[in-house]
């Protein structure tokens, strides 16, 4: 049985099948309602429900069998407070359209993912990162929550909440998230290089040299293919041989043989935060679009022993791999932050589109990677195993009863999570 609340005519709107296509949505109804109090009584009256943010993640954490509900329908709210130098937004505002607004109004956030794509709530839900080792994953910025719970109630939670650390990461589990507020810096201007052919006893220094930088590597040479530094608009350029790299003569993509078009600027040009720190524009396709992805956050202290860990499996994982990706994140509380108490290094695989081969090569790489304690992406492709995923977050006990605590019944609840989390025996 699904609920018969509010099924506006736009529902047809609502995405069945996830941005890779690897995921089709199981949901018996679709839904998109236009205001608060109908999402309530929607969730209210479903026995299981989930939302669905802009469908960039690439597994099923979000896939319910029941009722998929888009909050794309909802009236955008983007709510500057000065004096706390915060922001509140709609959770299913892209992180693109927010970045435009605050610029507008002389401020920026502090780091940003590759896509402006993803929606707000999506994000925060699967702690979604960019780079720099001085900043923390999306999700920490976050200052505050308003979430429909399992009942239709609405639920405020702020820093001062005893469980908020425990909610921000909350795999959509918890409830359906319709603000976010968030911490705010003063804009500023960024310049992004592209640098060429790194030594990898290089990896550490370039990693931290610029306020947010990225490394791209295809495991078929030792050396790191590409750099993509970018740095505060006053920081001096790299150096006509920094880190013994050459400069890229021309904007690059970081798929080869994708259009550079789609890539922000480069070649040292100063442009806004929100034009530079992610990889991709907004309004072109971000990454390749036809691939699959993984990740994995270690400690940053074992960087280099992690990539060289990799070295074994390297002949299996380039055929399968469009490109690898390189970043660091800096520690949160956040219980299910992959960044909880470390200061992280983040492997990124962008696959290609072949579930049935890339499988064997994630268990692989997950394999040679577990000597370092990885913390996989909440919202990619991963197959550890749920007794061990448990060993890997201090908070996971904490994180389950949270979860029982406020979904007793599962509405929220979607295999892929009973999975992970399974529901404690009752009696
Ligand atoms: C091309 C590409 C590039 C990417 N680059 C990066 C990157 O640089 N860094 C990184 O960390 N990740 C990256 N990702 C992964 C992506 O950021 C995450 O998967 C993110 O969760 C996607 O946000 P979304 O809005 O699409 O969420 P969805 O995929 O729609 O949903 C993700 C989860 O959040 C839940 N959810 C969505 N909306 C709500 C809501 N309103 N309330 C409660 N729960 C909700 C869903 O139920 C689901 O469990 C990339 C993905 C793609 C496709």
């Amino acid at each position: 049985m699904t609920a018969q609340g509010p099924q506006t005519a736009s529902n047809a709107d609502v995405p069945r099948r996830n941005w890779a296509g690897n995921v089709r949505y199981a949901a018996k109804a679709f839904h998109r309602p236009t205001s608060v109090d109908d999402l309530r009584r929607l969730v209210a009256g479903s026995p299981r429900i989930r939302a669905v943010g802009s469908g960039h993640s690439f597994n099923r954490f979000g896939d319910t069998d029941g009722d998929l509900v888009s909050l794309a329908g909802l009236p955008p709210v983007v709510e500057v407070d000065h004096e706390r130098r915060q922001v509140t937004v709609s959770g299913a505002l892209r992180y693109g359209d927010v970045a435009q607004q605050l610029h507008t109004q002389g401020y920026a956030l502090a780091n940003l993912a590759s896509l402006p794509h993803i929606s707000v709530a999506g994000a925060v839900a699967t702690a979604t990162h960019g780079s720099g080792q001085t900043h923390g994953n999306l999700a920490s910025a976050v200052a505050g929550l308003e979430l429909v719970t399992a009942d239709g109630d609405l639920l405020r939670v702020d820093r001062d909440t005893d469980t908020f650390a425990g909610m921000v990461v909350g795999l959509g589990a918890l409830g359906v998230v319709t603000r976010v507020t968030l911490d705010i810096v003063p804009t500023f201007a960024v310049r992004q290089y592209v640098r060429l052919d790194l030594d990898r006893a290089a990896l550490d220094e370039a990693l931290g040299s610029a306020y947010s930088v990225s490394v791209f590597t295809d495991f078929r040479s030792p050396r790191l293919r590409e750099v993509w530094r970018k740095q505060v608009a006053d920081q001096a350029p790299p150096s006509a041989d920094w880190l013994g790299t050459t400069a890229a003569d021309q904007p690059r993509h970081p798929v080869l043989g994708m259009p550079a078009e789609n890539s922000t600027p480069q070649l040292g040009e100063p442009g806004p935060w929100h034009e530079r720190l992610p990889h991709f524009k907004l309004g072109f396709t971000p990454s390749s679009g036809d691939e699959l992805q993984s990740e994995y956050h270690v400690a940053r202290s074992a960087a280099a022993d992690a990539l060289a860990a990799l070295d074994d499996v390297a002949d299996l994982i380039a055929p399968v791999l469009l490109v690898s990706e390189l970043r660091t994140v800096a520690a949160d509380e956040l219980w299910l932050s992959p960044n909880y108490r470390r200061d992280s290094f983040v492997l990124h695989f962008t696959w290609v589109e072949d579930t049935a081969a890339v499988l064997p090569v994630v268990a692989a790489v997950e394999e040679r990677l577990a000597p370092f304690a990885p913390r996989p992406h909440w919202g990619k492709v991963f197959v550890t195993d749920p007794a061990e995923m448990s060993t890997r977050y201090p908070k996971y006990a904490d994180f389950t009863t949270l979860l029982t605590n406020l979904d007793p019944t599962g509405k929220f609840r979607t295999d892929l999570l009973n999975h992970y989390f399974p529901r404690p025996l009752s009696g």
